[in-house]
């Protein structure tokens, strides 16, 4: 079935909450729909796929089509004695495949439990949390053309890297995402050496068991970060930047505490949030919106804000790291 509204409101289509419309919008529940909407030619430009808009910044009325996919089926499509593959539709919540995963016994998914959006954006922007990237699961990801024709990438030809696919490209601008296809692994197997997962865990009886393992990653982050259903926000706003050893050899001394992880021999990545705190913004605020006093990274609607109010906290925010510590930061937000 497709679905469509004109000048219909996006505030319950953003965490962010921000209270803006688009010109058109558009919600269908299988491919085949998707093509006949490409074929017919009701989408015109400029259109944009969305999924739960937890990582968009809308700073204006979009005048446009806004693309929204309900393909929401799980099909399990090989299993062998050590291995599931699962292809999943693109409108499916990411955390109900999690759930769907750590309920099934299938390695793999867990420590991405509770990260808010749908399946396809998830394969869009390589999500990922404590150690895991989603990338590591992803065996392929089909899109669909304007045309209506569909395109299946093998993992390899994904171009993932930190927040980036190809699928972020600009030559990428006139397909959407309709299906992942995934690999868990039915033998025991967890990463549990990041943040304080093993600390948690003992609140669970110690043994990490897969409903363990997700449930002390739930506790752990709804401790950390604001809940978008009670306070607007996407997450981290910015990056972390990788900057050269050398820039970071030499900061180190003015900063002994620096934290850092290694990206490889000449490279290493900073996080953003230490160096936002260090500037003094963690509690900020600036009219309608802040800075979340728990996560310096997360930039928050106290209510009513609009876009451009978070989009100016941000630059703001970016200068002053540039200043003290001469590191450019980037949103990891999309601004529309
Ligand atoms: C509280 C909170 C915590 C978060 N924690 C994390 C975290 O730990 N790790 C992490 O990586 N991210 C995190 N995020 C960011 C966010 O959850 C992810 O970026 C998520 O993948 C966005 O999914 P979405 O469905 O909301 O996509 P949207 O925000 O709607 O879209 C994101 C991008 O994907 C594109 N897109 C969406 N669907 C499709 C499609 N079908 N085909 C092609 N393009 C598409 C959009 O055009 C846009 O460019 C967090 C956000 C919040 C609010």
């Amino acid at each position: 079935m497709i679905q469509e509204c004109n000048n219909y409101s996006l505030l319950p289509h953003n965490t962010f909450g921000i209270d803006v419309k688009t010109a058109h919008f558009i919600e269908y529940d299988t491919e085949e729909d998707l093509r006949r909407l490409f074929t017919s030619g009701k989408v015109a430009r400029p259109w944009l796929p969305i999924g739960s808009g937890s990582n968009l910044l809308f700073l204006k009325d979009y005048e446009g089509t806004i693309l929204h996919s309900r393909i929401n089926y799980l099909k399990l499509t090989d299993e062998t004695k050590e291995k599931v593959h699962i292809c999943v539709g693109s409108g499916v919540e990411w955390d109900d495949f999690v759930a769907y995963c750590v309920q099934h016994g299938w390695y793999g998914a867990e420590n991405l439990s509770l990260i808010p959006g749908e399946v396809g954006a998830a394969a869009v922007q390589n999500i990922g949390a404590y150690g895991v990237e989603v990338k590591d699961i992803i065996e392929s990801v089909t899109t669909m053309d304007v045309q209506g024709n569909e395109q299946v990438y093998a993992v390899e030809a994904c171009h993932y890297g930190y927040r980036h696919s190809i699928f972020k490209e600009i030559e990428m601008q006139n397909k959407i995402v309709t299906s992942v296809c995934f690999c868990l692994r039915k033998t025991e197997g967890f990463t549990l050496n990041y943040g304080t997962i093993r600390e948690e865990l003992k609140n669970y009886s110690g043994e990490p068991t897969l409903p363990n393992v997700r449930q002390a990653i739930i506790d752990i982050r709804k401790n950390k970060l604001p809940d978008p259903s009670v306070v607007g926000n996407a997450g981290s706003f910015f990056m972390n930047p990788v900057v050269d050893r050398t820039k970071y050899e030499s900061l180190k001394n003015d900063y002994p505490d620096m934290p850092y992880y290694n990206v490889d021999e000449t490279r290493v990545k900073i996080p953003a949030a230490w160096m936002i705190d260090r500037c003094g913004w963690k509690g900020q605020t600036r009219g309608a919106v802040g800075v979340h006093d728990k996560q310096a990274l997360v930039l928050i609607n106290k209510g009513g804000a609009k876009g451009s109010e978070v989009a100016a906290l941000a630059e703001e925010i970016k200068l002053s790291v540039f200043q003290q510590f001469k590191i450019d930061i980037f949103p990891e937000v999309k601004f529309v």
